[in-house]
């Protein structure tokens, strides 16, 4: 089991990890509920709502569902902003980078 995402808006890690299970990829929320009661207000990383793939041979596949879902929300949307860790462009509305965890600074 290796953790893909992780993000503090529990609406959207449900969201993505739903779109994996839909792709045939099994995933296991972890601090799913500790979000949906408010807890992860406190703005812990540790304390995230987090997806998991179950089988670590899915992770390459599930990680570009997860690129390629993130790079066309992002049109249109918010603006993009870029790593300063490894230059990967992220959705503006992201606090971690979601390709090395870095912690993104926007403005
Ligand atoms: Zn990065």
């Amino acid at each position: 089991m290796r953790e893909i995402f992780r993000h503090r808006d529990h609406t959207i890690v449900s969201f993505y990890g739903e779109m994996l299970e839909a792709e045939g990829i099994p995933v296991m929320f972890r601090n799913l509920h500790l979000a949906m009661s408010g807890l992860s207000e406190i703005p812990i990383a540790e304390f995230y709502p987090n997806i998991c793939v179950m089988r670590d041979e899915d992770f390459l596949s599930a990680w570009e569902v997860l690129r390629r879902a993130m790079h066309e929300n992002a049109v249109g949307s918010d603006r993009e902003v870029e790593c300063g860790g490894c230059g990967e462009k992220n959705p503006g509305n992201f606090d971690f980078c979601f390709s090395c965890r870095e912690e993104l600074r926007g403005d």
